[in-house]
Order: structure tokens, then sequence, then C-alpha cells
């Protein structure tokens, strides 16, 4: 076996052992790219991932690595960027300010309406959006045929808007301009429409849309509803659709859930592929956190990450914000992020408004959620479909608003010990159950809306 290929078969063990978002976020990249008096040296595209790697990944490929090679004794982690730089110019590299990463103006295409910001590549992949992901590369590949159209949902923040984006731009790349993408957000083409009926300019207006060979149309629920608009989008639906262009939508709810969308327009969106991206689970949190960072070119202590990514989850919007103004923050004091630092600044940003929630409405949105009574939930009954909502119901009273277990105790009829129980409980399975995990952050999501 060549370097190459004792590499890539490495990597195919590394990709069963990992979770996606791990494997695409930190090995995907990677090469072997010498080995030497049984070193094997392994460059990763930058600092990150090599920290990352070294520290989490090195025992399991070297024991890969051995089984194939029983030279194998160490490894050796280098870093490569895509292309790698000449040693004096490393030299002279040093890290951009911060307004750089996050808050550079990337300016969108005004033939395509989309802002190059958003990319497949730093789309950070976990068991919320597998799928969603799935599809999107897969209609990169044959456009029009496979998914069409794509409907994606989800809750704000999630993503929804970088994915669409995504694939755009990497048709746009892919085919050399020759695919015409077109991003719309909806609120866009209702004025459009609109602008088209006042200037009695319609014609214009239609042949703008249809003469795009993948139409991109954020947020659909804004749409529906909108009588002549519909009409519109349903008649552009239906000319691009029969002539095979791709169509891809995206909605902060299922298709049937939005009340006021034409029976039609919805059962053409069902014949369709569609997916929903989910809240990230701890793992893709932190993937996204370190994503985020290299982006920047900046680094955080792992107990610092963990913290982020334990406290805020709300969304993913929300934990790139955080992320944000604790380095500014930080590299505006000259201090160094310690998890203390990192504590008191998520402290501000999130608890703040999860510190006005009242506790009864914690067990109000939690009752609601399960479809259950309040009655059911404080009572002694021991049915299933009780017991879970009931250790949840404790395990974000004591979570969102730090209240004493006796206190927990009393609210729920119970001892603190059972409070104790339920806290513990559902604090170690959250961070194992995707589905628990999602149910959480719906609830939380439930209270924070009704605040
Ligand atoms: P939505 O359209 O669903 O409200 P956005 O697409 O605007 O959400 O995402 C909010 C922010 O979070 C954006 O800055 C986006 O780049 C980032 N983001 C969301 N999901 C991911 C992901 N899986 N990987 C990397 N960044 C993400
Ligand atoms: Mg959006």
């Amino acid at each position: 076996m060549n370097l190459e290929e004792l590499w890539q078969t490495t990597l195919g063990e590394m990709e069963v052992q990992l979770s996606r978002a791990n494997f695409a976020t930190w090995l995907k990249n990677s090469r072997l790219v010498d080995s030497k008096n049984g070193i094997f040296y392994v460059a990763l595209p930058n600092n990150f991932a090599k920290e990352w790697v070294a520290n989490k990944y090195q025992k399991n490929i070297l024991g890969i690595l051995r089984n194939m090679d029983s030279s194998a004794k160490k490894l050796e982690f280098t870093v490569e960027g895509k292309n790698p730089p000449s040693a004096a110019k490393l030299q002279t590299t040093t890290t951009p300010p911060l307004e750089e990463g996050f808050e550079v103006e990337f300016r969108v295409d005004p033939e395509t309406n989309l802002n190059p910001r958003y990319l497949l590549s730093s789309f950070v992949v976990g068991s919320s959006n597998e799928l969603a992901y799935a599809a999107a590369t897969a209609i990169v590949e044959s456009i029009g045929k496979k998914y069409n159209p794509f409907f994606v949902y989800g809750g704000v923040g999630l993503g929804k808007t970088h994915l669409v984006q995504a694939i755009g731009n990497e048709i746009k790349v892919k085919y050399q301009n020759k695919i015409k993408p077109r991003y719309v957000p909806s609120e866009k083409f209702v004025s459009d429409v609109v602008w088209g009926i006042k200037n009695k300019r319609m014609e214009d207006m239609k042949q703008k849309y249809r003469d795009v060979d993948v139409l991109i149309i954020d947020d659909i629920q804004f749409i529906g509803g909108k009588e002549k608009t519909e009409e519109e989008f349903f008649h552009t639906f239906n000319a691009l659709y029969e002539a095979n262009k791709q169509i891809i939508i995206s909605s902060d709810r299922p298709p049937q859930s939005i009340p006021t969308l034409e029976e039609r327009l919805r059962s053409r969106f069902e014949g369709g592929l569609i997916a929903d991206i989910g809240y990230p689970d701890y793992e893709t949190r932190v993937a996204i956190l370190k994503s985020k960072l290299q982006e920047v070119q900046r680094n955080l202590s792992d107990d610092v990450i963990d913290l982020i990514a334990k406290k805020v989850k709300k969304n993913v919007r929300e934990l790139e914000g955080v992320l944000k103004k604790i380095l500014f923050f930080a590299e505006k004091k000259n201090l160094e992020v310690s998890v203390k630092l990192a504590a008191e600044i998520i402290e501000k940003s999130v608890q703040n408004s999860a510190k006005r929630v009242a506790d009864t409405q914690i067990l109000k949105s939690v009752a609601e959620f399960f479809n259950i009574t309040l009655d059911d939930l404080i009572s002694h009954n021991r049915r299933k479909e009780v017991v879970l909502p009931r250790q949840i119901a404790m395990y974000l009273l004591r979570d969102m608003l730090e209240l004493s277990y006796p206190y927990i105790g009393e609210k729920m009829g119970r001892d603190h010990t059972t409070a104790i129980h339920s806290y513990e409980k559902i604090n170690q399975e959250v961070n194992r159950n995707p589905g628990l995990n999602n149910k959480i952050l719906l609830i939380r999501e439930a209270i924070y809306k009704t605040n």
C-alpha cells in the first residue's frame, strides 16, 4: 500500500467511528504526507484541526495504521493549507483583526442575489441536518432531477438560509455560470408581484423568474395567504418545474402547517423531497464553534468551548453571537478567555432572557408540549406519559432558573431527592439522546416565545 491508499483506508475506518460532523470538520481534508522510521506524518489544514486531531484521535489513527503497517510507531502532525504557503510567508502571517472574520461584508452577487459567505464546505453536518445536507449535495450533482422541488424547513437560526444559498453558490462555481441560480427571499417575490401589478408590467416580472435554472425561495411561509402572489408563484413554479428546472424552498414549518397555503401548491411541495433541520445536539454545537473559530483564526480552550456548547442551545445564530461577543470582549480588553470570563459573558447574553421566565411558565409549556394538564404534571400519577414530562419540568426549573432542589421539590409536590434525581437523569440523557434533546429545545423555545 502506498501512503495515499494507507490514508484512505484509515479515513474510511475513522469515518465509521466518528459522527459525520466530526469527521467532516476534522479529518476530511487531511493527508498522509510521509513516513520515516516508523513515524507517520499527517498534514491537516490548520492549527485547529491539528490540535484537535492530535488530542482526540491520535490513538485511534495510530491503531488503525498499525494494523496495516506494523512498523508504525508514532504520528507527527503538521499543518498545510489548501495551497501550502512557503515557510517565509508563514512566518509573517499575523492573525487578522476580528472584524475580518465575522463582520466582513461579503458582496451579494447582483446576478444571482447570492451571498458568497454561505458555502456547503462551511456548513457543519450533524444528526440535526444530515438529510437536508445530503439532499443539498445531491441537488448540486443532478439539478432538477432527483429532488425537485426540495423543501427544507426548521426553526429560526438553524441554517436554512445558509444551506439553500450554499446550494446556489456551489452550482455557480461548479457549472461556471452556465446554470443560472437565483436566490429570492419570499418578501422580494411578493414585492415584485405587487410592482408588476401596479406598473402593469407583469410580463417583465414573469420573465425575470422564468429565466432562471435554479430558483431558490427563502421563507415561503410569507407567501402563504397572499392570493395574487400565490397564484403567480404557482404559475412560475409550474413553468419551471415542467422545464425540469430546480426549485428550492425554505420555510419555518412543514408545508402542511402553513395554513393559508393553497392546496395545489402544498401538494406540489409534497411531491418532492421534504427535509427538516432540527436543533443541533451538543456534539454538533462543539463542531460549529470549532469551525467558526477556525474561520476567524482564533483559539479557545476546550473547557470554554464545552461551556458555550452546554449553555447556548437556542440556535446556531445565538451560538455564533455569543462566540463573537466573547472573542470581541476578550480582545478589546486584552484578556485571556478563561472559563470564568466566558461564563460571565454567556450569563449576560443568554441567561438574562431565561431569568425573567416565571417557574409557572416552564410548567405550563412542558404540560402543553406533552399535551397533559398542569394537574397531571404535579400529580403522583406514575404513568409513563406523565413521568417523563415531570422529570423534564424539574430539569428545566433547575437548568433555566437555577432554583434550589427543595424549592423545586415543593413546587412539584415531591421531596428534594426526587428533584435531584430527575435533574441528573435528564441532564445525563440529554447529551446522549438527540430525540430528547430536540424535545427540550422545542420546549425552551416555547418558553422564550411566551416570555
Ligand atoms: P435560518 O435561515 O434557518 O434562520 P441561517 O441560515 O440564517 O438560519 O443561520 C444562522 C447563522 O448560523 C448563520 O450565520 C449561519 O451561517 C449559521 N449556521 C447555521 N447552521 C450552520 C451549520 N450547520 N454550520 C455552520 N454554520 C451554521
Ligand atoms: Mg433564513
